[in-house]
């Protein structure tokens, strides 16, 4: 399957150079011009890598890189004008992997693209996982070693979640935000007794494997390699 890289970016001319270079490499590409439309796209759409433009009309790059890291582990490379003020620690600190300047050459940012998607660790772990585990987005189902799990509504978006990214911790804080409607009526607890039938329910089909990872003081993750 095709890795799908999210373009942000307002000046078409760019877009299209990006995605001509991109899609020569193999790659499946989506553009939006606006910042808003990005947090709804990653709600329903598993995205491998975001190109971000930092001057955008609607929201400041910065600022959509902040939201997006709050609730997703995707790789971010910020595209940047020449007098954007930004270094690579400031990128880092937003939660950026990478940047670039303006202009670029577009076979660069796909050299860049490859590098980032290369060092991102749960990747490659992906692949195991994903053979492991299959989430059918239609009809909500994952299936865990072939067999079928019989998972409410919750437990279904928690080990989406995990599965997209193996080996990303997620505190109770981030699973929350994510998956509940509305986040604040919701108690830590609930996290854990989700994750509690999650994992049972995982054991009926493998009792002597443990996927989720309870990470102490930090949150749960998926083991990366399976
Ligand atoms: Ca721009």
């Amino acid at each position: 399957m095709k890795q799908k890289i999210l373009i942000v970016e307002d000046e078409s001319a760019i877009v299209d150079t990006i995605q001509y270079a991109l899609e020569t490499d193999g790659f499946e590409t989506i553009w939006v011009s606006s910042g808003l439309e990005v947090l709804p796209i990653l709600s329903i759409q598993a995205i491998d890598l975001i190109i971000l433009d930092i001057g955008l009309p609607d929201v400041h790059g910065f600022e959509l890189c902040k939201s997006i890291r709050k609730l997703y582990a995707v790789p971010i490379i910020f595209l940047t004008a020449r007098g954007d003020e930004i270094d690579r620690v400031v990128g880092l600190e937003i939660g950026a992997d990478d940047y670039v300047t303006k202009p670029f050459s577009p076979r660069e940012l796909s050299a860049r693209v490859k590098a980032v998607l290369r060092r991102t660790p749960k990747q490659s772990a992906r692949i195991s996982s994903d053979k492991i585990f299959q989430i059918d987005e239609h009809k909500c189902q994952i299936a865990y070693y072939a067999k079928i799990l019989e998972l409410s509504r919750y437990e279904y978006k928690i080990l989406k979640t995990f599965i997209r990214r193996p080996g990303y911790v997620f505190s109770r804080e981030q699973l929350m935000e994510h998956i509940w409607d509305v986040p604040e009526s919701s108690m830590d607890r609930t996290v854990d007794a989700h994750i509690k039938n999650i994992r049972n329910k995982l054991k009926t089909v493998k009792p002597d494997v443990e996927p989720i990872v309870t990470n102490r003081g930090l949150g749960y993750s998926l083991k990366e390699d399976l």
